[in-house]
C-alpha cells in the first residue's frame, strides 16, 4: 500500500530532542524555541515569531489579539479545515463563509467586498495547498472598510505573493507543523504577528495572561496577571524537533516539487483531454508543494477514481465537507449557495505526497490513474 503520507525525519530530531533533555530546560521558550523563532524572523522576515502548540492555538490567539466579541463577524472561505473557523467561533464570532474560486479553492476576492458589513471585524484568508490568495485585493478591502487580517498559513510555508512571504502580509499569520505538512513537530503550530500594535500583547496572551516574558527580559521587576490568555506555548521536546526540520527546508521543498512536477507532468494530457483539472498557480503566487490535488468532473468520478486507486492499493484521500453545510455551523449560516466550495468538497482528490515518496511509486500512481480514464 502507497500511504497517503508519512512523516519524514532528518535524522537529527532525536538529537537535539536528547540535548533538550540533558539541558533540564523542557517546558516552553527555551534554546530550541528562541532558535526556530529567530529562524522565522530571519529567514521569513515576520516581525515576531511565536512558537503553539497547533496551528489551531495560533488562530486562537489572533483571534484573542483582535479582540473578537459576540456579534462580530469574521469572513473566511467554507472551504477549509474546522480550526479557521472554531477560533472565532470560541469567542462569540458568526461567521461569514465566501465561496472559493473556480478554478481553485481559494476564497474568490471578488465575491468579498459583499460581504463586508459594519460589524465585519475580519477576514480570514486560507492559503490553500500553499496557494497564494490574492492578497493586495484584500489587503485593499481591509484598509478600506479597517478590517483585521489573519492569513490561515497552515499550509503555506514557504510560499509567497508577489515576492512576500505568506503569513507574513496580514496583521497575523498562523502556521502548522502537523505531521500531515511540509514541515513537521508531530503537532506544532506557529503565529506570526505582523501588526506593530500587537507584539508586546501577543507575548503576554502567548503566556497564560502574564508579562513573564518581559520579566525575564528584566524588563518589569515583577511579573504577574495582566490580561487573559493560555498556555500556547509547547515544551522545548517539540521546538527541538522542529529545529532539525528547519535545518532541512531547502532539501525538503526541492523534493517535494520534484514529486508535484511528476505528478503535474504524468497528468496534463489527461487535462487537455476534459478528463480533470490541475492545480493553478497565479502569476502572483509560488508553489511550496504541499499538495498534489487533481479535481474530478463530478462526485461519482470522485468516488470511483477512489476506489480504483484503494483496489490497486494507493491511498488517496478527499476533504473539507463545506462548513456552511456542517452540522454544527448548517443552522448559522445565511442560506447563500456556495457552489464552488461545494464543487471542490464533491470533487477533490489529493494524490500521496510525502518526501520518501519513490519516483517509481509516482509512474505507478500515475499508471493508475490513466487506466481509470482509459
Ligand atoms: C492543518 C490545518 C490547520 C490546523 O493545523 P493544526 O496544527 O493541526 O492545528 C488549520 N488550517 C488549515 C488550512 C490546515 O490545513
Amino acid at each position: 500500500m502507497i500511504p497517503f503520507n508519512q512523516p519524514f525525519l532528518t535524522g537529527r530530531e532525536t538529537e537535539y530532542i536528547v540535548d533538550a533533555v540533558n539541558s533540564k530546560k523542557l517546558s516552553g521558550n527555551g534554546k530550541y524555541t528562541k532558535l526556530c523563532q529567530a529562524y522565522f524572523e530571519n529567514e521569513f522576515r515576520f516581525k515576531k515569531a511565536l512558537l503553539t502548540s497547533s496551528c489551531t492555538d495560533a488562530l486562537e490567539m489572533a483571534s484573542i489579539l483582535l479582540d473578537i466579541e459576540p456579534g462580530d463577524e469574521v469572513i473566511m472561505p467554507s472551504y477549509t479545515f474546522v480550526s479557521t473557523a472554531n477560533a472565532f467561533v470560541l469567542r462569540g464570532a458568526k461567521i461569514v463563509f465566501a465561496d472559493s474560486r473556480a478554478d481553485q479553492p481559494n476564497m474568490d476576492e471578488e465575491k468579498l467586498e459583499s460581504l463586508i458589513t459594519e460589524r465585519t471585524k475580519a477576514i480570514v484568508p486560507v492559503h490553500y495547498a500553499g496557494v497564494a490568495c490574492e492578497m493586495d485585493t484584500i489587503m485593499n478591502l481591509a484598509k478600506k472598510y479597517n478590517i483585521k487580517v489573519v492569513e490561515d498559513a497552515a499550509q503555506a510555508i514557504d510560499s509567497t505573493y508577489k515576492d512576500k512571504y505568506l503569513g507574513g502580509i496580514g496583521d497575523f499569520g498562523t502556521f502548522s507543523f502537523h505531521e500531515t505538512k511540509n514541515i513537521i513537530s508531530g503537532e506544532g503550530g506557529m503565529l506570526a504577528v505582523n501588526n506593530p500594535q500587537a507584539l508586546g500583547r501577543s507575548e503576554i496572551i502567548w503566556e497564560k495572561g502574564t508579562n513573564r516574558a518581559a520579566f525575564f527580559r528584566g524588563e518589569v521587576d515583577k511579573y504577574g496577571w495582566v490580561d487573559i490568555g493560555s498556555s500556547f506555548l509547547p515544551s522545548e521536546v517539540v521546538a527541538a524537533f522542529l529545529y532539525a526540520q528547519l535545518e532541512k527546508k531547502s532539501e525538503i521543498q526541492s523534493r517535494r516539487s520534484r514529486i508535484w512536477n511528476q505528478y503535474r507532468e504524468g497528468l496534463k494530457e489527461l487535462e487537455s483531454d476534459g478528463k480533470l483539472s490541475l492545480p493553478v498557480i497565479p502569476e502572483y503566487a509560488t508553489n511550496n508543494a504541499h499538495m498534489f490535488y487533481i479535481v474530478c468532473l463530478n462526485a461519482s468520478d470522485r468516488k470511483n477514481l477512489l476506489v480504483h486507486l484503494k483496489e490497486n492499493g494507493v491511498h488517496a484521500v478527499f476533504h473539507y465537507l463545506s462548513l456552511h453545510k456542517s452540522d454544527f455551523y448548517r443552522d448559522n449560516h445565511d442560506g447563500r449557495i456556495l457552489e464552488n466550495s461545494d464543487n471542490f468538497s464533491d470533487c477533490l482528490v489529493r494524490l500521496p505526497m510525502f518526501y520518501d515518496l519513490t519516483e517509481n511509486q509516482v509512474n505507478y500512481i500515475l499508471e493508475k490513474i490513466h487506466e481509470f480514464y482509459k
